[in-house]
């Protein structure tokens, strides 16, 4: 199976990956993981892609295009992957393609998990981690307990939510209609509790 998965900053797209990469067995492939560790690895690469990361800006389409034609071709890939944060637009979209079609190996899906821009908000600003133990809680939804040492992440704050939320929409705007056309869009639901929306996709993907 392979996948590409999209959803918001808070939408709950890694907690999903993570179960679909258990139970479809394939690996995740997210473009910023690795650009994160080019990062920390100090390589070339990562030197320059920081330049644009840090500006939160997006990294050259040819870099990151480089970076997952490479990784799908290692040989864990050979039973599918999930791609998360990749492809951020059309170009990278065309690039997987092209890359894809050589192999006679398309995609299967793209699918969106969709949940309204509000719960998005409150989702990520009602966030807190606990330091001492990096368990994250919701201050309505999931409570911490009483002893909890509580950090508010500098990119859950508000302004910082706002932005990322814009960012995604400008991004998702080109992509999404781009998919749809190919027939390859899958809407969920992203409203639920996780083990819903696992399911959702699993239905979506025809995979129950
Ligand atoms: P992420 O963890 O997916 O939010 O990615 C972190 C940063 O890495 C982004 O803000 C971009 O600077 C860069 N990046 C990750 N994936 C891509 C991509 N597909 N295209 C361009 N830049 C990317």
């Amino acid at each position: 199976m392979r996948l590409v998965l999209l959803g918001a900053p808070a939408s709950g797209k890694g907690t999903q990956a993570a179960v679909l990469c258990d139970t479809l067995g394939v690996p995740k492939i997210s473009t910023g993981d690795m650009l994160r560790a080019a990062l920390a690895a100090g390589t070339a690469l990562g030197k320059e892609a920081e330049k644009f990361m840090s500006a939160g800006a997006l990294v050259p389409d040819s870099v990151v295009i480089g970076l997952v034609d490479e990784r799908i071709a290692l040989p864990d890939c050979a039973k599918g992957f999930i791609l998360d944060g990749f492809p951020r637009t059309v170009p990278q979209a065309d690039a997987l393609a092209a890359v894809l079609a050589k192999k006679s190996t398309p995609l299967d899906a793209v699918v969106q998990i969709d949940v309204p821009r509000e719960l998005l908000m409150e989702r990520a600003t009602l966030r807190r981690t606990d330091k001492r133990t990096g368990q994250i809680y919701h201050l309505k939804y999931n409570p911490p307990p009483r002893e909890a040492e509580l950090e508010h992440r500098a990119d859950d704050r508000e302004e910082t939510v706002t932005k990322r939320l814009d960012q995604y929409d400008a991004m998702t705007a080109a992509l999404l209609p781009h998919y749809t056309a190919l027939g390859l869009l899958r809407r969920v639901d992203g409203v639920g509790t996780p083990q819903e929306i696992t399911g959702r996709i699993k239905h979506a993907l025809g995979r129950e």
